[in-house]
């Protein structure tokens, strides 16, 4: 993951060298607006506590928990940005809703919040035996005369109980949009960038060398790509720092990933964008965490100190170096 998505064609960069630089104030290098989206709500629960003698718990409710620690840590820490939620109550909202609120509001980045879970195996336990009667059938006679006998007889039978196993696996995983979805964030930047023209023409103002840069050409095509590229970067930077900040509690850290199915709301924001999977709802270590105001405040001030870092780097080129 780390070659490839790195490398832009020196002859891209020279090429549309101008057109990059004429356009520099759609990717700011600031980091002004986080949106942090609490996974699922409403009617839809997400994920839940589903093997035996489990919390039951919900994974919208433990977003929503999570997520507003991490907005109230953000407000805390970093008290000049502008960090907006998705959502502060159980509602319900498409993806599509969450991706409208994180471009309206100008996110510079978007973290999404959720809980894990897999397929849980079932387990089954002898929890007495029963008395049951069965029939032998016999036959006697032959031709017209044949008769069946049926004959009683009881036997004891085994009563099982069966139950979900709960998961073994535990841990932080942290997600980026897959390298071959760059077209569908190609799709967010220009959709984006289309709604917004109009206003970066009013900004641009007075600087008559400014045109309002159309992205539904070939070359507009290509500066999005370096632009999903950017983005794919910089989600990779900021996953990375959020895993490292989770090792750093002594939770599992499960690493970046690039999700290969897809994860819709990360392509259709125009911004980098990560996606944490808390921890496993159904591993009951895990369960405790997520529902527990210390595991939600501890997982808040991990990926606030990733934000922390992520944001000085950004900012600070110089520091950019030393890192990953
Ligand atoms: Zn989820």
């Amino acid at each position: 993951m780390q070659g490839s998505i790195r490398i832009i064609p020196l002859f891209f960069v020279t090429f549309f060298f101008t057109d990059i630089h004429k356009i520099s104030a759609q990717q700011p290098k600031k980091l002004k607006t986080i949106i942090v989206d609490a996974g699922h709500g409403g009617n839809d629960a997400g994920a839940c506590g589903q093997y035996e003698n489990s919390l039951r718990s919900k994974e919208k409710d433990v977003t929503l928990a999570i997520a507003m620690k991490l907005v109230a840590e953000l407000k805390k820490q970093l008290p000049g940005l502008n960090t907006i939620p998705t959502r502060t109550t159980d509602i319900y909202q498409s993806p599509n809703e969450k991706a409208v609120i994180a471009n309206q509001n100008k996110g510079d980045l978007f973290i999404c919040i959720h809980a894990d879970s897999g397929p849980l195996n079932t387990g089954r336990r002898l929890t007495g035996t029963r008395t049951v009667t069965r029939y032998k059938v016999t036959y006697t006679g032959k031709g017209k005369k044949k008769k069946k006998k049926s004959t009683p007889y009881t036997v004891e039978e085994p009563v099982y109980e069966y139950y979900k196993m709960p998961l073994t696996r535990s841990g932080t995983s942290v997600w980026i949009f897959a390298a071959h979805k760059t077209s569908d964030k190609l799709k967010a930047i220009m959709d984006q960038e289309g709604q917004t023209e109009a206003e970066y023409e009013i900004e641009a103002g007075a600087d008559s060398s400014y045109n309002a840069f159309d992205f539904n050409t070939p070359e507009g095509r290509t500066i999005a790509q370096i632009y999903a590229k950017r983005y794919q970067e910089k989600s990779d930077r900021l996953a990375t720092l959020v895993n490292e900040e989770v090792e750093k509690t002594g939770r599992p850290s499960l690493g970046v990933s690039q999700r290969q199915k897809g994860i819709w709301v990360l392509q259709a924001t125009n911004m980098p964008a990560i996606l944490v999977e808390t921890g496993f709802i159904n591993n009951p270590e895990d369960e405790r965490y997520l529902n527990s105001e210390e595991g939600q405040q501890e997982l808040a001030e991990s990926i606030t100190k990733a934000v922390i870092k992520y944001k000085s780097q950004i900012e600070n080129p110089v520091n950019n170096q030393t890192s990953k």
